[in-house]
């Protein structure tokens, strides 16, 4: 709470809000006129007003950009790999030369807090940066002398048009997991931002023009789920990607089953920390506060349900409750808050909901975010403050379902073991921590938590771009997940070719006819 540097000016405001935003595709290199379709306002959630709006594209217009992706795909996967990593190489230069501005399009519609907006920036140059080592991932495998004279070789092949689609809490993240990873190994890509949080990808997809990116390799379609409905029977289509919440991941599941599809859908999320008795309560508090409210909650690896023992439980409750009570909230262009409001007014009503049904539930508000006070410029934002629920317990719906909002749900489990069961029983299984200082917990939470992503001490055990990064359970449709090598595969199909060497000197059918080895080796 206290680490954050006080600066109370706002750092952006009067110059991207002077006009209104104008969101527009881009398909084929060209920034599409939307003025002939239908859009969608876009909002600042840190006042409520309307800052501009976003083109809501048709199955012609999603069409339109796979149509384009094929094409480019003609050529762009056959660009030696080098020319390909050349781009990626200047992505890379591109987002460090213009992270501040980067950042601030991210604060400015999703109203991410800036010092969490520059953070997902840098932590997208890091997923670029590991991109770069694609040509050491991609390289295949042979296996000499299988038979007389024949050789085996893997080669992982691109497949051909990839289409994502982002949730609004991360727009520079999901453009990190996906797109590098599709172009560098010779894919081409067709793009939706979510219409709550498109203007990073304006701004993103200004750079891949700037540094030349080849005409139709990247494509932008805004718009709602019609887009991606399209993609399912698009004979250009040959997967789709989403990050997004787990009814999302599985309607598409489904229409890509339906089409034939291959798929990548990361889902929602529900994390918890346990709290063992053992636990640095100065880096725990510290931790849950930067987990639990940053980006206001609306984080799939936020800490939501706390799971505390006993012993430590009265002082975790009050020191938490203190802290708590301290956090400050404004515009999200203000360095000087802590926390800003949340995505929109429904979102707002949604979490507001969820504080009525813990009441009903029987858990106990310890603190309630709902109408906090603020200062006339920000009264009309979507702010929910810090919220507290004690008392709760692992079937309440506080404790099942996403709120997605900066609520922490506080259980007293007996021990560890009543902890992990909690977390085996969750229908979610993103990430979960455990702050202890005591070896053997560790190394039985390593091992029995029953979620993706653990953390040790941790708040958000978010993993490296050099490794994968993904849930389980409800939070995983399917087996793939983003970054590192594990992006590699899934944008690559492995090719297999056998090959006979024939000595040209020598007839070599006749030879090699005659040996028995060799036929059943070509017979299949
Ligand atoms: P959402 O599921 O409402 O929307 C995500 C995207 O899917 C949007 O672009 C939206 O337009 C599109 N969409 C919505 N319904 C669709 C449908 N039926 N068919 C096709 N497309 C559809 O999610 P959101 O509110 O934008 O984002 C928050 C959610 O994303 C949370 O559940 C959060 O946990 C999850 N999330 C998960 C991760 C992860 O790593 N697992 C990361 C970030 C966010």
């Amino acid at each position: 709470m206290t680490d954050k540097k006080p600066n109370t000016s706002r750092l952006f405001s009067d110059e991207w809000l002077a006009q209104p935003i104008q969101i527009k595709d881009h398909i084929n290199g060209e920034w599409l006129d939307s003025s002939h379709g239908e859009s969608a306002p876009l909002f600042n959630p840190s006042n409520g007003t309307k800052i501009g709006s976003v083109p809501l594209g048709t199955v012609k217009t999603s069409r339109q950009a796979t149509a384009a992706a094929a094409e480019a795909f003609k050529t762009w996967s056959k660009r030696p790999l080098p020319q390909r990593m050349d781009y990626i190489f200047l992505m890379v230069r591109a987002m460090q030369d213009n992270k501040e501005m980067l950042a601030q399009s991210i604060a400015v519609d999703q109203a991410k807090h800036i010092a969490e907006a520059r953070g997902e920036v840098m932590r997208v140059i890091e997923i670029l940066q590991m991109a770069c080592s694609i040509p050491a991932l991609l390289q295949g495998e042979t296996i000499q002398g299988i038979a007389n004279n024949i050789n085996g070789r893997v080669i992982k092949a691109p497949m051909g048009v990839f289409c994502g689609v982002a949730p609004f809490n991360f727009p520079a993240l999901v453009f990190g997991w996906f797109i590098p990873f599709a172009i560098g190994t010779g894919n081409t890509f067709v793009y939706k931002p979510s219409t709550e949080s498109p203007l990073f990808m304006q701004k993103m997809m200004q750079l891949l023009v700037d540094i030349g990116l080849p005409e139709g390799v990247v494509n932008i379609v805004h718009g709602d789920r019609e887009v991606v409905e399209a993609w399912y029977e698009d004979e250009n289509v040959v997967g789709v990607c989403l990050v997004g919440s787990t009814p999302t991941a599985k309607a598409i599941a489904e229409g890509c089953g339906r089409g034939g599809k291959i798929a990548m859908l990361l889902g929602g999320a529900k994390n918890f920390c346990v709290v063992m008795e053992d636990a640095p309560m100065d880096l725990l508090i510290e931790n849950i506060l930067m987990s639990g409210y940053g980006s206001a909650g609306q984080r799939c690896l936020a800490i939501s349900n706390i799971v505390c023992v006993p012993e430590i439980h009265d002082e975790l409750v009050e020191r938490l409750l203190e802290a708590s009570k301290g956090v400050t909230l404004g515009d999200a262009s203000d360095d000087s808050v802590f926390m800003g409001p949340v995505i929109s007014a429904s979102a707002k009503n949604k979490i507001a909901n969820y504080i009525e049904i813990g009441l009903a539930e029987g858990a106990t508000l310890l603190l309630d975010g709902r109408n906090p006070d603020m200062d006339d410029s920000n009264k009309d934002g979507y702010f929910i403050g810090p919220t507290i629920f004690t008392d709760v317990t692992p079937e309440m719906r506080i404790s099942k379902e996403e709120i997605f909002g900066p609520v922490l749900s506080i259980h007293k489990l007996g021990c560890i073991d009543r902890a992990l069961d909690a977390i085996s029983d969750h229908p979610m299984g993103n990430g979960a921590v455990i702050f202890t200082q005591n070896s053997f917990y560790t190394e039985k939470f390593i091992q029995e938590a029953d979620v993706g992503m653990v953390g040790v001490n941790v708040g958000i055990c978010a993993p490296h771009p050099y490794l994968p990064f993904g849930g389980i359970k409800g939070s995983l449709i399917g087996n793939n997940k983003v970054q590192g090598k594990d992006a590699v595969d899934f944008f690559t199909q492995n090719k297999v070719a056998t090959i006979r060497v024939v000595d040209p000197a020598i007839n070599a059918v006749n030879n090699t006819s005659k040996d028995d080895t060799v036929r059943s080796c070509v017979a299949s």
